[in-house]
């Protein structure tokens, strides 16, 4: 293959393209390849959003593929209100702790205030678990694996972004109950392992698994499981998705327990439980990973349409005859793909060129482009353009189901390949403290020694908020200078030296933390 030269661009273009570059204004970007590119509008109400169909299609992409695992495990989807009463809210104190600035609450129906305010799920633990209570009346009732598709509201103050961060968002939250921890251990790293097949086989982003802090963990659980991405064009991490294990802690509060199986004489057994969620949020990390200066690129196993296909080469000198047998071509193409479940879509509009069409193509980030014109029709073969890399195949009409499937598999590999070597070479490991801030400011994550304490998490994230003076060469005038937070303790940990000491303290290292700027 070789590099497309179509891609230097007609005039007309730059009216529907992006004007603002990636590298330079990255917010700016952002909100314009999602606009331009058709997957979000602004709403009226701050820090909600719309999802157009081109995003929610990746959404359900992601349903398909997540759903059909956890009915595997024996997961049931229900629905509970989206409305809890403050005392139930206020059941599990840590947890109301943790949540309660973002919570918002209904307080008037019509004109009449409500006696009670009653408050909009923040998420659903206390909404469910007082029917867990009631349903697990003994240890034969366990597990019990209840997952719901819904949208929940947290009146977030910190800046919204859509997709990452927003008042109300669209997630799945499962909620189980086990009776032993070694069972709802195993489904927690379970549904992490799930997680991470989002990002990386559907989104083609790269995630690192580990463990959050104490100081970041989910509020009133026992311990969370996280994935956490990189934005390498801020330098930024992002929290991907968690899995939490709650322990008996709710069980408690709930009292969701059941007879000793080994006897009514011996004490009643807490159900272990667990909750995990994934949000829309992994939109906007695929977005911000992967589309570039002409617009969105969407890995093609979620994109809504995998490949357009677009007549060129009609001009005023083209027969009838020929015009119909490309557009007869074009209309095989489109059908054959169909059949073979791929996602296809056309554009055989006369009052827009080839070149206004590709470079609304490239704005959606359609995966593969077919050029079907006459040149290419003597010699039985169609091209295709690659929306990652641009790279142009010339591929045979008796072949192209084959390898236009090809393609699409490739450019979803090469995707995650690249992704994961920015990733790679901008996580990396810091045991001096004298390093840490000026390698946060070359847009890494650091992976460095820490003793596990609280209070040195909270010492790193306040010293490493300044912009490092020596360093100004290297910073970047958007580089936030944001402290530092603790991303995750990795699963996959470097090995300690003897007698290594946090990167902070003078205290002996426990772990290798990975630290970053984040989202
Ligand atoms: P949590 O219940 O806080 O563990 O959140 C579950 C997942 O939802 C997180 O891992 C985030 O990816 C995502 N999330 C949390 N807050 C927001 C938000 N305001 N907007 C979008 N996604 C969110």
């Amino acid at each position: 293959p070789k590099k497309d030269k179509s891609v230097a661009r007609l005039d007309d273009a730059k009216l529907i393209g992006v004007t603002v570059d990636k590298n330079l204004d990255f917010p700016g970007w952002y909100q314009q390849i999602l606009t331009k590119g058709e997957m979000m509008d602004y709403y009226d109400v701050s820090g909600c959003y719309i999802l157009r169909p081109a995003s929610y299609a990746i959404w359900e992409r992601i349903q398909e593929y997540f759903d059909k695992k956890i009915k595997r495990l024996g997961v049931q989807n229900a629905y509970f209100p989206m409305f809890v009463s403050s005392k139930v809210l206020e059941k599990e104190k840590d947890h109301i702790e943790g949540f309660a600035p973002e919570v918002a609450w209904v307080t008037r129906a019509g004109s009449s205030e409500l006696e009670e305010p009653i408050a909009i799920r923040p998420t659903s633990e206390t909404v469910m678990y007082p029917y867990y209570a009631k349903w697990i009346r003994s240890h034969r009732d366990l597990p019990l694996k209840l997952n719901q598709w819904n949208s929940v509201v947290r009146w977030e103050f910190k800046h919204p972004q859509p997709f990452l961060r927003t008042r109300e968002f669209l997630w799945q939250e499962g909620h189980t109950a086990h009776l032993t921890f070694e069972e709802a251990n195993k489904e927690v790293l379970q549904i992490l392992d799930y997680y991470v097949g989002i990002y990386e086989e559907l989104l083609a982003v790269p995630v690192v698994k580990g463990k959050k802090t104490e100081n970041e963990k989910f509020a009133g659980g026992l311990f969370t499981t996280t994935c956490e991405g990189y934005i390498p064009t801020t330098g930024r991490g992002i929290q991907g998705a968690t899995s939490h294990c709650l322990g008996q802690n709710f069980s408690k509060m709930f009292n969701i327990s059941v007879e000793n199986p080994d006897g009514a004489d011996k004490p009643k057994l807490f159900a272990w439980q667990n909750s995990w969620g994934l949000s829309t949020r992994v939109i906007g990390v695929m977005v911000m990973v992967h589309s570039d200066n002409k617009g969105l690129v969407i890995p093609p196993r979620v994109s809504q349409y995998q490949v357009i296909v677009i007549p060129v080469g009609i001009t005023s000198k083209t027969t009838k005859e020929e015009e119909q047998k490309i557009l007869a071509t074009c209309n095989k193409i489109e059908g054959k793909l169909r059949q073979n479940d791929l996602r296809v879509t056309s554009d055989y509009r006369t009052n827009y060129s080839p070149g206004w069409k590709f470079s609304n193509a490239e704005l959606k980030g359609i995966p593969l482009r077919i050029e079907v014109g006459p040149r290419d029709l003597q010699k039985n073969t169609v091209v295709a353009v690659r929306r990652d890399d641009f790279t142009k195949t010339t591929i045979s009409l008796d072949t192209f189901e084959k390898e236009i499937s090809d393609l699409l598999e490739t450019m979803q590999a090469e995707m995650l390949a690249r992704a994961r070597a920015k990733f790679d070479s901008h996580r990396i490991i810091i045991d001096k403290w004298e390093d840490f801030v000026p390698a946060l400011n070359r847009k890494n994550v650091l992976l460095s020694p820490w003793c596990g304490d609280a209070d040195c998490e909270d010492d790193i994230k306040d010293s490493s908020a300044k912009k490092d003076d020596d360093d100004d060469e290297e910073e970047d005038e958007k580089a936030p200078s944001m402290g530092a937070k603790s991303l995750c303790i990795p699963f996959e940990q470097p090995e300690l030296k003897a007698g290594q000491k946090c990167v902070k303290c003078d205290r002996p290292a426990i772990h290798y933390c990975m630290f970053g700027r984040s989202y």
